[in-house]
């Protein structure tokens, strides 16, 4: 049995080098990368349920890596926050976001929100109200067309989050909570914070059959929302059914494949042209 115990030592050995070793790979690509500007930028539509008009789009971030193709965030950005690379991309995100906007804009597209994501790290970031307010001057993006997206777990240190959320709302932006529901944010403090709008994470509006458990959540985050005057979009919509579910609970806005998957900015174009004419 000695043997065997060394090899699994050994076997678990190699296994950690290797995940080591991935990582510290990953982390020097990635500071190459914001060298090099591997980053681009996904755009998904928010459409309003009851005028059908396109509202907003979020920017999703992905990386065109030399050797591996292009990564979805979910690869990058969980290290990037490790590592505090999150402030620099964040930073380069936001520009890039704002500029597209612009640049629709002058091109004569009707106005968008454009929805940008925040993480913990650049939430907590000193003087972030200061950054973005100068991000904002820099690409001549008007304040309010600007949404930033915080999640529930950021809101855990109540006066910090209402002190820097106040600061970011000063600035004429708006802000909304992604992924509601999943977090363990207090209902209590929601009245608290000066946010706009809840966003109900994908997971609630993947099943929302009559008499599901989750067609209750969704009843239940919109008729809150409704009291405490926020707005809601469902993402993660993907077929008519859960769309006449949303509607029927007037929820304003909805997010999700079953317009278009996130694209870049120049097939976003093509898309909304056609989208228009239907
Ligand atoms: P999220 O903010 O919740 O973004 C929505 C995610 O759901 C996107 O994945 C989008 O492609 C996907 N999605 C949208 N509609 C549907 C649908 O109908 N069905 C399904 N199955 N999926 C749908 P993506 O682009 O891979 O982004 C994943 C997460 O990465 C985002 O989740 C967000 O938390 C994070 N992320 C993306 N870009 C940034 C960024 O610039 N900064 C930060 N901090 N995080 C980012
Ligand atoms: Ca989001
Ligand atoms: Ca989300
Ligand atoms: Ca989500």
């Amino acid at each position: 049995t000695a043997k065997v115990h060394r090899n699994e030592f050994q076997s678990y050995h190699s296994e950690m080098n290797q995940t080591t070793r991935d990582k510290l790979r990953l982390e020097s690509d990635l500071r190459k990368a914001l060298e090099n500007e591997q980053f681009t930028l996904a755009y998904q539509p928010l459409v309003n349920l009851s005028t059908g008009r396109i509202v907003g789009v979020e920017a999703l971030v992905r990386w065109q890596h030399p050797q591996r193709g292009l990564l979805p965030p979910g690869e990058f950005i969980p290290l990037t926050e490790e590592n505090g690379l999150i402030l620099p991309l964040g930073e380069w995100v936001l520009k890039a976001a704002c500029k597209q906007n612009k640049a629709w804009q002058d091109a004569g597209m009707p106005p968008m929100r454009m929805s940008v994501n925040l993480s913990m790290r650049q939430f907590r970031q000193h003087k972030l109200a200061d950054r973005i307010k100068s991000i904002l001057e820099q690409t001549g993006m008007p304040p309010e067309y600007l949404e930033l997206e915080i999640t529930e777990s950021m809101t855990s240190d109540v006066e910090f989050a209402i002190d820097t959320l106040s600061n970011l709302k000063a600035l004429g932006v708006q802000i909304s909570i992604d992924d509601f529901g999943t977090g363990y944010s207090s209902l209590g403090y929601l009245k608290r914070f000066p946010v706009d709008k809840l966003k109900i994470d994908r997971s609630f509006v993947t099943d929302l059959t009559e008499g599901s458990s989750d067609a209750a959540i969704v009843t239940t985050i919109t008729s809150m929302a409704r009291h405490l005057k926020l707005k809601v979009t469902a993402e993660g919509v993907e077929n008519d059914d859960q769309l006449r579910f949303l509607r029927e609970r007037n929820c304003e806005e909805a997010q999700g494949y079953y317009f278009t998957k996130p694209i870049p900015a120049n097939l976003f174009e093509h898309w909304y042209k056609r989208y228009l004419q239907t």
